[in-house]
């Protein structure tokens, strides 16, 4: 068991008087900015776009003084306006998207310009789809089985007929594509609820799935269905795409709220709260951090981020964060302490003969780092079923070609490896940076054939 799992209540956040809205995310770079300097804004406005990712857009969370120059990486948003209701008027679609697709081109560009359309993920690269591309297939997944990453249930509750609805949304866009929803295989009441409520919707292919990670990723589900990598995108969201969908086409309002987990071991009250994008870390941390010295993870604890100490506010991907005790001092043999209240991946400690007890989950976790000891753990643990010691060592060795051999590419960024090694090697983030080498790599030599 693990100490701090955010329980599926909503807690309400205090309003605030600046808002830090990062112009970096996991995937976005909103390198063009469209605001100046002491700019008025409504909740809505387009304040900056990321060129790259076909301009999604970075919308202002509330109406409030935009402020470029007082906080490297964010734009501020000032004397923020919690009453004001006044909400930006998107965009219109060009007239040749009206005009080549019609209504579903519009409702792409709206989802686009309403900011839902960040919810959307290529199964399999995990980048942001084409707005104006066809899918073979949507995957809608209702888990999130990354421990500490914002629950599926807790945003759907009580939400039941907006996601539907979204759904609803969503066929609109396709032709006769399928839409596969991805459900526990479990009887609780909610999951019943929703079983029942779509059981007239034809469209929809209702697919169960082990309440165990990683079998939510979509790059998993996306074989698992047999959707084929090579021929049209597979599009994959998750219950508060689904939800971002409905506002954006229902009621027509900006996506500038989202539902995350605030969990760790070193968190009050484990808990989701629902908080505008840029909303401070500051104001978090001190309404929920149980102890001075914490390091915090932007997402679960799989694939998470470290928090660095210049981001201030909440970006506009975050679905969690996981707050962990710093511990400060190396423990001495950490790695060969038998461990009563800790586990590791084979049963090697005292732990494994006790019943169920809370893990003491630390940053130092399983010991410090240290080279690889060639141990096969995270080959063992790897759903991807490739070799991460290997890779790992073609990496440090600088083989390129030979990590490409050896299938990278397979790679699902699950982060397991990482989380089982007894040396504390970032195996995930090493195959991230090595995947985009080569991608970058493969484009220069395509190009200069
Ligand atoms: S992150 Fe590690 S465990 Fe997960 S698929 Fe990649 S190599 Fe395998
Ligand atoms: S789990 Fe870590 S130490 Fe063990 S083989 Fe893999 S990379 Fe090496």
């Amino acid at each position: 068991m693990l100490a701090g799992l955010p329980a599926g209540h909503l807690k309400a956040m205090p309003d605030v008087e600046q808002l830090y809205l990062p112009l970096r995310t996991k995937r976005f770079m909103f390198s063009e900015i469209c605001v100046k300097d002491r700019q008025q804004v409504a909740k809505g406005d387009v304040l900056a776009k990321d060129l790259i990712n076909y301009a999604v857009p970075l919308l202002a969370s509330h109406a409030g003084t935009v402020r470029l120059e007082k906080a490297d990486g964010h734009i501020v948003l000032e004397n923020v306006d919690w009453s004001s209701d006044a909400i930006a008027h998107a965009e219109d679609a060009p007239p040749h998207i009206a005009r080549e697709m019609g209504a579903a081109g519009i409702k792409r560009y709206k989802l686009l310009a309403l900011g839902a359309w960040e919810y959307f993920h290529d199964a399999y690269t995990g980048a942001l789809p084409d707005p104006l591309g066809i899918p073979q297939a949507i995957i809608v997944c209702t888990l999130s089985l990354e421990p500490f990453a914002a629950r599926g249930d807790a945003q759907l509750h009580g939400r039941l007929l907006d996601f539907t609805r979204g759904l609803e949304h969503l066929q609109s866009l396709l032709e006769y594509q399928p839409i596969y929803l991805i459900m526990p295989d479990i009887r609780s009441d909610l999951a019943s609820q929703v079983r029942e409520h779509l059981r007239g919707y034809a469209w929809i292919k209702l697919v169960e799935i082990p309440l165990k990670y990683p079998y939510d990723n979509f790059n998993i589900l996306a074989r698992w269905l047999g959707l084929k990598k090579n021929s049209a995108p597979i599009w994959g969201i998750r219950t508060e795409g689904a939800l971002a969908v409905e506002k954006a086409l229902t009621s027509m309002l900006p996506c500038t709220r989202r539902t995350v987990s605030v969990g760790g071991p070193a968190v009050n009250y484990p808990s989701h709260i629902e908080v505008a994008t840029g909303y401070p870390l500051k104001t978090i941390l001190d309404t929920f951090a149980s102890e001075s010295s914490v390091r915090v993870i932007n997402g679960g604890i799989f694939t998470g981020d470290i928090v660095q100490a210049d981001l201030l506010g909440l970006d506009s991907e975050c679905r969690g964060l996981t707050i962990l005790p710093e511990l400060k001092e190396r423990e001495f043999l950490g790695f060969m302490r038998p461990g009563w209240d800790r586990h590791s991946y084979r049963a090697s400690f005292l732990s494994s003969a006790r019943t169920e007890f809370k893990e003491r989950l630390t940053t130092a976790v399983r010991g410090e780092k240290r080279p690889c000891i060639s141990c096969g753990y995270c080959e063992d643990i790897c759903p991807a079923g490739i070799m991460p010691y290997l890779l790992h060592k073609y990496l440090y060795a600088d083989l390129i070609d030979e990590v490409d051999k050896a299938r990278l590419d397979l790679c699902i960024e699950c982060g397991l490896c990482s989380y089982v090694c007894p040396s504390k090697i970032e195996l995930r983030n090493e195959f991230i940076t090595a995947k985009q080498l080569i991608t970058k790599e493969k484009e220069e030599i395509r190009q200069a054939e």
